[in-house]
């Protein structure tokens, strides 16, 4: 099995180097990630110049753009293959609810699934980081998964894994995404110079948050798997919509 591994902490976070790590164990492992941290960066691709791409002393490739750039580049061309699975973090931090539509860990898995593959994006839901080995853990059984057992039809998973030892997890569920509250106020800050800057705030927190949703199966100590799709059409507005332009 060919894995191809990304992430958007950056090709030298813990949780991409334990993953890859890992993941050995269940095929022959690519890593194509981005040179620093890229966390938020979305589903961007970069056009306005070329990338480079540079191979550290562990053979991860490393990338100067982002993670959707990582994935796009390596499927279409700097491999001479095409990936069986596209694993991409482990995150440091939740990507539930709002967070998927930010993040680029779940970007990097998107971009994966855009170009045929399935893909996982893994995520570890903390603030301090203490169980990588738990979500790395969950990581190489749903890899292991796909091998075994086909998924029969295009599929983006979205995981999020609760910071605790893997004898705490209460188990796994399929989970819809939640929502947030609205995201926190940005931050002024006083420049040397006499200018405001802004910085952007966190995002809010949980507000969908009932069961069913990722938020809530985390909160419970489970891992919550969250099939993604990709159509941003809404389907139930397209007659209203056709209505509202005959007003
Ligand atoms: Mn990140």
């Amino acid at each position: 099995m060919r894995i191809l591994v990304s992430n958007d902490d950056g090709y030298f976070a813990p949780g991409i180097t334990l993953l890859a790590e890992a993941l050995k164990a269940l095929g022959e492992v690519t890593v194509v990630a981005p040179e620093r941290d890229r966390s938020g960066a979305s589903n961007s691709l970069t056009l306005d110049r070329p990338l480079s791409v540079r191979r550290a002393a562990n053979g991860f490739f490393f990338v100067n753009g982002t993670p959707t750039d990582c994935v796009h580049l390596a499927v279409t061309g700097l491999l001479d293959f095409v990936p069986d699975v596209v694993v991409s973090g482990v995150n440091f931090g939740a990507n539930m609810g709002d967070d998927t539509i930010y993040s680029g860990t779940v970007a990097a898995a998107t971009e994966g699934f855009l170009l045929g593959i399935p893909s996982i994006a893994v995520s570890l839901a903390s603030k301090e980081g203490r169980h990588f080995e738990a979500a790395i853990g969950i990581a190489l059984q749903m890899v292991e998964r796909l091998r075994r057992a086909p998924f029969g039809e295009p599929v983006l998973l979205n995981v999020n894994v609760p910071d605790r030892a893997s004898r705490e997890l209460k188990g796994t569920e399929v989970t819809r995404l939640g929502r947030r509250h609205k995201a926190e106020p940005v931050v002024k800050i006083a420049t040397p110079r006499g200018e405001t800057a802004y910085w952007i705030g966190p995002a809010g927190g949980a507000a969908d948050a009932g069961p069913g949703t990722d938020f809530h199966a985390v909160e419970q100590g489970r891992v919550s798997v969250t099939p993604l799709r990709l159509d941003l059409t809404h389907h139930a507005q397209l007659e209203r919509t056709r209505a509202w332009l005959a007003e």
